[in-house]
């Protein structure tokens, strides 16, 4: 028998939160973000569950590439661009849409020898400060783009710094609008964090386009603010594995390497099979809540690289073989938001379902 370790990717509950996602802006249409493996739980599977998304955004040529053999006909973004003016020829043959951020990918497109216009996104830096042209750059760069026989349409795009509060997303939507007062073309600003705060009020940050990501994927944008449960989401993304032996601790006792949890009464903890190497968080400290046959206890002790310990002493039907939820759903409709856990390691969801390790075998379930 193999390690009992798997993950599940739940389509349904993508379609779920891509409907979610549509609700949350009314007539817009909504690119699905896939980069990143779409956010750990691979392209195919997650193709599955969003299919009817308007397009797909991405990173990476290859991933673009795989959704075209996956039957995808409709449009792809590239959210960085091109890295190289060589990228502009698989633009051309697998027809994708690409940002132009910086100078050289307009000298790189003016340069290009295609026979079809292509679709680009001019992106502004409106105070997030990592791509895109600030906003007096910004128009000199749209009017090079629109002089060039291979660009055809010409989408505005910003990114927020801040999606999660009012005043920074309010005020690099004021420079973007100021500095597009007049520009031709449709718009696309928001993140998942935007879709879901303020896209229903707002309908120049809702635009014509959104790019939920994370949302798709059953992690809140602003938790500890706001859990899925709030934002109506659900989790796409079980990692399950079972409990493969048991002990008993005197008082004293320690468990796990380092001796960093010592039980202080009697405790019985069962060892789990799933650890660092398969992607759990090994910042995860006791009390981590971890779900053995649904039920929720806590971790103790430091995860190791196959291992972690959990709590079985409330628990005391739970032995050997017990079903353990690391994050996601478990048996009897519980569920553990994965923000949950990405919140006792001090990080966020995303990181941890990015992280998924290559070693744990994942299904559709
Ligand atoms: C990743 C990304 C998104 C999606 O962000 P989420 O926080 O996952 O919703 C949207 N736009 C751009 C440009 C991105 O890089």
């Amino acid at each position: 028998m193999p390690r009992p370790i798997e993950a599940l990717v739940h389509t349904d509950a993508l379609v779920h939160n891509l409907a979610r996602a549509r609700a949350a802006a009314p007539g817009a249409r909504v690119w699905a973000v896939v980069k990143a493996n779409a956010y750990g739980h691979g392209i195919e599977r997650a193709y599955a569950g969003l299919q009817s998304a308007d397009g797909f955004a991405l990173l990476d040529i290859a991933e673009a590439e795989r959704l075209r053999q996956l039957g995808w006909r409709g449009p792809i973004l590239l959210l960085e661009g091109c890295f190289e003016a060589r990228d502009l020829e698989l633009c051309s043959h697998l027809k994708l849409w690409h940002v132009i951020h910086r100078n050289e990918q307009i000298d790189w497109l003016a340069a290009h020898k295609t026979r079809t216009a292509q679709h680009v996104y001019l992106k502004m830096n409106s105070g997030m400060n990592r791509l895109g042209f600030k906003p007096n750059a910004y128009r000199t760069a749209w009017q090079r783009l629109s002089g060039l026989t291979q660009v055809d349409d010409i989408t505005l795009m910003t990114h927020f710094s801040d999606a999660d509060g009012a005043p920074g997303v309010a005020q690099q939507m004021a420079v973007f609008e100021q500095a597009t007062r007049d520009l031709p073309g449709e718009r696309s600003a928001c993140n998942s964090a935007a879709t879901l705060r303020f896209a229903r009020e707002l309908p120049a940050v809702r635009a014509d386009w959104v790019r939920p990501g994370i949302m798709l994927y059953g992690s809140s944008p602003d938790y500890p603010t706001h859990d899925i449960e709030h934002w109506e989401l659900r989790a796409t993304m079980s990692l399950r594995t079972q409990v493969i032996a048991t002990q008993a601790l005197q008082p004293g006792e320690t468990t796990g390497y380092g001796g960093v949890f010592k039980a202080d009464a009697p405790i019985r903890i069962g060892v789990v099979a799933c650890g660092y190497a398969d992607g759990y968080p090994r910042h995860c400290p006791t009390g981590t809540p971890v779900l053995v046959d649904g039920v929720r206890t806590r971790s103790v002790g430091r995860v190791a690289m196959d291992m972690l310990a959990v709590d079985l002493t409330t628990l005391p039907q739970a032995t050997v073989g017990s079903a353990v939820t690391l994050w996601g759903c478990g048996p009897n409709a519980s569920v553990l938001p994965v923000d949950e856990v990405a919140h006792a390691a001090g990080t966020v969801g995303y990181e941890l379902m990015c992280g998924l390790a290559q070693r744990v075998p994942v299904s559709i379930g």
